[in-house]
């Protein structure tokens, strides 16, 4: 019968979709969810998982069976309710990896005011971040170097600043929204977000009708939680946007509003941007709003426009009749406290009618984006122009540790930095700086000099030869003409 549910689904217009239920609140808010959504006409068949908790607990770390990653991929588009990962060492975070094995890059999250039936400090609020969701420091690749320092690498890649920042121009566009900012952090980093943001740069020469500006994000945040009303579209890496999206989300009422989507080339998954908040679990309590959004947003992205229209103009009029979940009840504002059940039936009543005051949406231009393929530019001429060798050491002279790392240098290859956490130590460090056991020892040749990949292993045996302790190193490479690495702090 499965081989040929695909026909039948062909001939009746349906699209096959992957559910999972999730732990906590996920139940609740995704059978109210479904309730909605079949009721309004979504034409869907539903396959369900089991993810989460119980797969964790039952032994499986990444809480995810095999035969559930064949039905996610077979299926292609995923509506799932918030899971629970187990506290401890050992668990990964399944929406993390999720995301990730799918190539899922883009996360898409409205953030709307409902002035006035959900109390908020930001009445004209209507902004959209859009989130890098497959690199960052999400890639999670994290060590214990020394005894006192870890370290957790930030990767950002071109093809991942192109395909989100891309992303954001066109979705700006096909929204007609007027402009997108651009949040990162690259006076301080300026290899990685320094790259995010001159592909920011580049891709806004393609979009000339959309305004784009670009903002460091401590005072980016700042402004985007006192005068939210300042932006459209915000694209930012992985970390910020994760951060930033629930203040947002928080900002306009209550994070329980808020669904995402996140989007790749061949897969998608719909979810809300809040957690499976275990202590409202089996209540009947919590507002399933955030995943409803996301239900929308994937009837959108299916094509299934004219059902998404008249849920969500159903939801906003059951908002404005004041039937409010405990998470946005306000006396003087709301005219009735109602459980997920109740709020589902209440919005299911509702279908077909519009609101009054908030604007009814129609959404006449809300198919998936196709966006062209990345293209692997050519390679750059890549010169090696020296090493940095990180060593564990548990002296406290900068000084003495350079007379002992001048016994390893040979040919022209000398040592021309120590920097311990990044700020320079020697030559001329400060006595004032505070000193780990951790520190970077960089090695040059003169100046346009190439050396090679045996001088770093001569330079390493030389190293081990002495009772040196390198923990590791990194190669210093000079890519088109330009120095492609950060230099010391103070140099
Ligand atoms: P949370 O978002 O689950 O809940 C925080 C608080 O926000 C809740 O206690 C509740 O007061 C409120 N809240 C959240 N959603 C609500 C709703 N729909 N209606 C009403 N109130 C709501 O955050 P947490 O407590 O930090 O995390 C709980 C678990 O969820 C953790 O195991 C975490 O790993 C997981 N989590 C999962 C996802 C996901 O599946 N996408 C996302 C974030 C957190």
């Amino acid at each position: 019968m499965l081989k040929f549910a695909p026909l039948i689904n062909n001939l009746l217009n349906m699209t096959r979709i992957t559910v999972a239920k999730g732990d906590g609140i996920g139940p609740e808010i995704m059978d109210a969810t479904l309730d909605i959504i079949l009721t309004a006409g979504a034409k869907i068949e539903i396959e369900e998982i089991e993810v989460g908790e119980k797969v964790y607990l039952s032994g499986n770390t990444s809480g995810i069976a095999p035969e559930a990653w064949n039905t996610i991929r077979r299926n292609k588009v995923f509506l799932k309710a918030p899971i629970t990962t187990p506290q401890g060492g050992g668990y990964k975070s399944l929406n993390v990896t999720t995301r990730k094995f799918l190539g899922l890059y883009s996360n898409v999250r409205p953030c709307k005011s409902l002035h006035p039936y959900v109390s908020t400090k930001h009445q004209v609020m209507d902004l959209v971040i859009i989130r890098e969701n497959e690199e960052d420091l999400y890639a999670g690749i994290e060590h214990q170097q020394t005894d006192e320092v870890v370290q957790c690498l930030k990767l950002i890649s071109r093809p991942g600043c192109e395909k989100i920042i891309r992303y954001a121009f066109e979705y700006a566009k096909q929204q007609n929204r007027k402009k997108v900012t651009c949040f990162t952090k690259d006076n301080i980093m300026k290899q990685t977000d320094g790259l995010f943001h001159k592909v920011f740069e580049e891709i806004a020469q393609e979009y000339p009708d959309i305004e784009n500006e670009h903002w460091i994000i401590d005072i980016g945040a700042a402004k985007m939680a006192d005068t939210p009303e300042a932006f459209d579209v915000i694209v930012m890496p992985n970390l910020y946007g994760d951060v930033l999206s629930d203040v947002a989300a928080q900002i306009t009422g209550s994070v329980g509003l808020a669904g995402s989507a996140n989007i790749g080339e061949e897969c998608s998954m719909f979810e809300a941007i809040h957690g499976s908040a275990p202590r409202r679990a089996g209540q009947n309590l919590a507002n399933p709003s955030g995943l409803l959004q996301g239900a929308i947003m994937m009837l959108n992205h299916i094509g299934q426009t004219a059902i998404a229209e008249k849920v969500q103009n159903a939801w906003l009029k059951t908002l404005e009749d004041g039937i409010h979940t405990y998470d946005i009840f306000k006396e003087g504002i709301s005219k009735q406290k109602v459980g997920t059940r109740e709020f589902a039936r209440a919005v299911i009543a509702n279908l077909g009618e519009k609101p009054t005051v908030l604007k009814a949406v129609s959404y006449s231009n809300n198919a998936a984006l196709n966006l062209p393929k990345y293209k692997r530019k050519p390679a750059a001429k890549k010169v090696l122009e020296g090493v940095d060798v990180f060593v564990h050491w548990n002296g406290s002279n900068p000084d003495e540790l350079a007379g002992k790392l001048h016994e390893i240098e040979f040919k022209d290859i000398n040592l021309t930095m120590i920097t311990n956490r990044g700020i320079k130590v020697w030559p001329e460090g400060f006595k004032e700086t505070f000193c780990t056991d951790h520190w970077r020892c960089r090695f040059k040749s003169r100046v346009g000099v190439e050396i090679n990949k045996t001088d770093i292993i001569t330079l390493l045996q030389n190293a081990v030869d002495k009772n040196i302790d390198v923990i590791k190193t990194e190669n210093l490479y000079n890519f088109d003409g330009k120095a492609a690495y950060s230099l010391g702090q103070g140099q």
